[in-house]
């Protein structure tokens, strides 16, 4: 059960950090974990994840040598500055997406064809700005939404457990840089791009990255394999999710050129 929390669960997006409540994250070393008990916020990679510097009362603590080279820390400042201003629903770097910076070029690098997008059907979808965290996943790791989604998200949930079907989130809101560290990984071990794409979308071009998109499971069942399409989980979502906005985005036969994801859900808003 979700407990209710001082602060709002709420992850703040720039370009290259990310901003998570210091009660969210965990740390492998006694030094830094005394150090997040004593923070608000928490500055971590999008790339990797390593935490870099955590917020206190008392200003900002580097949690790795030589912050002040760290890519994007300025834009990161700027946020937290944001976050602690009277009035933080007012500030831009507080709403809506942020640019597409380098999306196509980084995907140029990696030998992707220019026209993908048109291709492939799969738009590029920017990063929001803030995140919600909205309970956690198979693995205990929060699951960031967008927030109509995650109020949706646990909607749907409650909904299934009263109907005795247990649905789990295995993946939520995804950076185009931890996609680009999937598709980069498949790569360097030698597998053709042609082959990643069949199974990952090119970084940029996910659904997760909208904040709308959940990966489902049902408990005992392996994450993300057809065998999910055989279960109750998947026989409920098929005939309540739409009532909760929620769209298989890629069935058998989709024109992405995309395997059939039966896990694959997509919060889409209400018409009109
Ligand atoms: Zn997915």
């Amino acid at each position: 059960m979700a407990r209710p929390h001082r602060h709002p669960a709420l992850l703040l997006n720039t370009p290259e950090i990310e901003l998570w409540p210091a009660t969210l994250c965990r740390a492998g070393v006694t030094a830094t974990a005394r150090r997040l008990a004593l923070s608000r916020v928490v500055l971590r990679r999008k790339r990797d994840g390593r935490l870099l510097a955590a917020a206190g009362p008392d200003g900002l603590h580097p949690l790795l040598p030589e912050l002040w080279r760290e890519p994007g820390l300025e834009a990161a400042v700027a946020a937290l500055d944001a976050l602690a201003a009277r009035d933080p629903a007012a500030s831009p770097l507080l709403r809506g997406t942020l640019p597409l910076a380098g999306v196509q070029t980084d995907n140029a690098a990696i030998g992707l064809p220019d026209d993908y997008a048109r291709s492939s059907g799969l738009p590029i979808h920017p990063e929001p700005r803030l995140l919600h965290a909205a309970g956690r996943d198979r693995w205990q790791r929060v699951l960031w939404l967008l927030a109509p989604t995650a109020r949706a998200w646990q909607a749907m949930v409650a909904a299934a457990r009263r109907e005795a079907v247990a649905l789990e989130a295995l993946s939520g809101y995804r950076s185009h840089a931890h996609q680009r560290g999937i598709v980069e990984r498949k790569l360097a071990r030698g597998l053709p791009l042609a082959a990643v794409l069949r199974v990952n979308a090119a970084p940029g071009h996910s659904e997760h990255h909208s904040g709308r998109a959940i990966d489902i499971g049902t408990p005992g069942e392996p994450a993300a394999e057809e065998s999910f399409a055989a279960t109750p989980a998947f026989a409920w979502l098929q005939a309540h999710a739409d009532d909760f906005g929620f769209r298989l985005s890629y069935p058998r036969g989709n024109p992405h050129g995309i395997a059939y994801e039966p896990w694959h859900w997509c919060w889409h808003p209400p018409a009109g």
